[in-house]
């Protein structure tokens, strides 16, 4: 795994003054939209000290503050940086402090364990969740441009939103799509296509996902395709039509992540999520 504190690609300008930086820890992607005097930032990362490296990092494009950090949903990955950017104002969805409060104690206690190396800077974080929340749809004023925030349905968590900067065209997925590295640990994954639907509604540019190279419609196409195919493998083993053996051997994606999303849909065809 890559250490963090490595330098990570430049800046990418995807707009006019919206960019996304790839840092090599998780391979993880993170916003700027740049308004004037002032900076929204697109996700946290996992630590304070990841945290503080994007701030740092900014100092390259700009000395304007960061006045609003989003995140784009619940995982700590996303939001164990939150409390760098105070006093700036935080947005989420509006379930997403919940999620962080009940379950960021339990990721934080175990974290350390799998991830040794960062034991010492996540003994920094404190819990701190969006202020801001909202339910379907916010338009935020980044020094005066329009910045337009969407829950478009339950996929890869419960509170994923995405970011979308209309006068760029730029959108910010966060993990709703994420390439190769999809991941079902708190998915929905029956409801994940139709969410992912909803994404390509918004899409006239570039799509940044959570982790990942940057992708175009095409890529949220690819990633829906996927999305339905699981969902379809999990309905066929649920009416019996399907073994399980056969679910995986047919899967367009790796087995591991297909068993993880077998198990979200099949929990989700027998009630067991809601
Ligand atoms: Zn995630």
């Amino acid at each position: 795994m890559p250490r963090p504190g490595e330098a990570g690609g430049p800046w990418l300008e995807l707009g006019d003054q919206v960019f996304t930086k790839r840092y090599p820890f998780w391979d993880q992607q993170i916003g700027a939209v740049m308004g004037r005097g002032v900076v929204l930032v697109v996700d946290t990362r996992i630590t304070p000290r990841m945290a503080r490296e994007i701030v740092d990092d900014l100092r390259a494009l700009t000395g304007d503050p960061v006045a609003i950090a989003v995140n784009t949903h619940w995982h700590a990955d996303h939001t164990f940086g939150n409390q760098v950017f105070r006093p700036a104002a935080i947005w989420g969805h509006e379930r997403t402090p919940g999620q962080i409060l009940e379950r960021g104690g339990t990721a934080l206690a175990g974290a350390p364990e799998y991830m040794p190396d960062l034991a010492l800077d996540l003994a920094e974080v404190v819990l701190d969740p969006p202020n801001h929340v909202f339910s379907e749809a916010a338009t935020l004023d980044v020094g005066g441009r329009p910045v337009e925030l969407h829950y478009l349905g339950r996929g890869h968590t419960d509170t994923d939103i995405v970011v979308e900067v209309p006068d760029a065209e730029v959108v910010f997925a966060g993990d709703l799509v994420a390439g190769d590295t999809l991941n079902f640990s708190h998915a929905f994954p029956l409801d994940w296509p139709g969410t992912a639907a909803r994404l390509l509604e918004l899409v006239r540019g570039p799509v940044v996902p959570g982790h990942g190279a940057v992708g175009g419609h095409a890529f949220v196409v690819q990633q829906q395709a996927i999305l339905h195919e699981l969902s379809r493998l999990s309905r066929e083993i649920e009416a019996g039509r399907m073994s399980t053996e056969d679910a995986l051997g047919a899967s367009p994606i790796d087995r591991t992540t297909t068993e993880r999303a077998l198990a979200r849909s099949l929990a989700q065809l027998r009630g067991e999520l809601d």
